[in-house]
Order: C-alpha cells, then structure tokens, then sequence
C-alpha cells in the first residue's frame, strides 16, 4: 500500500458539521472523478486510523480536496480532523473506487454521500457534458446541504432538492421512497447513482430494480 504525506493547504466549514478540506496533491497522484482514498491524520496517535474519504475536485486540479462531515459525538478520526487546519499533514493511501460516470442519468445521494458527485459533475460541467443528468439530494434540513449553490448553478432546473425533516418553499418535505421515485422518474432504463448511508442505498436499488432498472445500469459503492 502507498502513502502520500500531504500538507493541508485550508480547512474551513462548508456547513455546521462538515468541513473542506484542500491538499496538496503528490505527483502522478491520479482518480477518476467519483473515487476515494483512505485518509489518516499525520500524529503519532492518529496516523493507523485510516478512514475513506472521496476527492471532490476535478481530475485537472493541481490540488485535492475533500468534503468530510465530523461526528462529534464520539472520539473518532473525523472528530480530530475538526481540530485538524492549515500546515497539519495527512497521509493518503491507494485509489479506490466503483463509483464512476458511465453515460446521463439520474443521481440519487442522501447527506455526505453527495461528495462523489460534486466531482462528476464538475468535471462534466468543465466539458460541457452535463446536460441530461439530473440530480436528487437529500437532506434532514437545509442546513444540512453540501454546496447547495455550486450544484443549483452546475445543473438549474435538473437538481431536485429533498428536505425529509423541513417543508421549505422550493423543497420537497418528504422521504425518498419507492412512489417518490414513480413519481420523479420517467425512464427506469437509464443509468442510476446511488450514495448515502447503506441502508439507504439498499433501500433506493432495491426500489429502482423493482420498477426496472437494470442491475448492470446502477452505479453504487458495491
Ligand atoms: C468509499 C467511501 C467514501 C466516503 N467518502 C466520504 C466523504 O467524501 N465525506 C464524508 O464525510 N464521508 C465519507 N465517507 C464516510 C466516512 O468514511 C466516515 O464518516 C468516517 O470513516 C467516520 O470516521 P470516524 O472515525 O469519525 O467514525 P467511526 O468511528 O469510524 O464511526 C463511523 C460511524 O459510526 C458511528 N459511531 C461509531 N462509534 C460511535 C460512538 N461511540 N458513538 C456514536 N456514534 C458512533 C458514527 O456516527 C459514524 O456514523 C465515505 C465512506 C466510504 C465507504
């Protein structure tokens, strides 16, 4: 397994309980948009707990960045990475990863698991090749939504924003369930993201092969 030492470059809050990160980037260190690495924090203490994390900016960047959501609650690698700014240093392993562009179609993330696709879609934005994709985003509230504004501007009328504990104006208050998606979707043929939590990914493929999507057309962290 490789390791790259990097320094953090800037470490700021996107929203209340996640925070940007930007790296340096090794060199020859490449991705395809909607892969991960496995992080550790460069501290005696620290640096064997390694972690996945995804890398949220396009192939082309001289840097990497990462979109990390902190669980406070407990003593874990991404409480100390809220500690974690500017001049500290982490370690990145090797490059992994199913989740990858394969043709237009429908995104379906909940929370933290929208960071692949920030990355897919930029780089399809900077090729002018986002057109007929279309995004579902879920959310408790919306204070909860990570680059709510950047993903609106990359795709206007084809982001679909969902609030499951906020009826907001302009935002859908309800779950993603199996008649959400009848209602939402036109084309089970299509090709079909999927991140979030396990459970909600099992849940949304399990719902999208039963209205006919094909098994070889969803693309997910298998
Ligand atoms: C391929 C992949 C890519 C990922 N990419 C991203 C990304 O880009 N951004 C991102 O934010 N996340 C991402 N994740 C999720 C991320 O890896 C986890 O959130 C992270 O590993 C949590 O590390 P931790 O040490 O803080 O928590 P861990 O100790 O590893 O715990 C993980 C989970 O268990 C719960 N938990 C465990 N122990 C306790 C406890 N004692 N009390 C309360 N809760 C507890 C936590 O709430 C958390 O949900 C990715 C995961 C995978 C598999």
């Amino acid at each position: 397994m490789n390791e790259h030492i990097v320094k953090v470059l800037e470490a700021k809050f996107i929203t209340h309980d996640v925070k940007r990160f930007v790296v340096e980037r090794p060199q020859g260190y490449d991705f395809l948009p909607g892969q991960a690495t496995e992080v550790s924090i460069n501290l005696p203490e620290w640096k064997n707990q390694l972690r996945p994390f995804t890398f949220t900016n396009i192939k082309e960047s001289n840097y990497l960045e990462f979109m990390i959501k902190l669980y406070n609650d407990h003593e874990g690698v991404t409480k100390q990475l809220g500690k974690t700014n500017a001049n500290a240093e982490l370690i990145l392993h090797d490059v992994f990863g199913a989740i990858q562009y394969k043709g237009p179609g429908v995104f379906i993330a909940a929370g933290s698991g929208i960071t692949p696709f920030i990355s897919i879609f930029r780089e399809l934005y900077k090729h002018n090749l986002i057109k007929g994709n279309r995004l579902i985003y879920v959310n408790k509230t919306s204070e909860d939504i990570i680059m709510g504004q950047e993903l609106q501007r990359l795709l206007k009328n084809n982001f679909v924003n969902v609030l499951t504990r906020e009826a907001t104006v302009g935002f859908l208050g309800r779950r993603i369930d199996r008649n959400f998606l009848i209602e939402n979707i036109v084309d089970f043929s299509q090709h079909f993201y999927v991140c979030g939590p396990d459970d909600f990914v099992k849940d949304i493929t399990k719902y999208l092969m039963e209205l006919g999507a094909n098994f070889d057309s969803l693309v997910f962290e298998k």
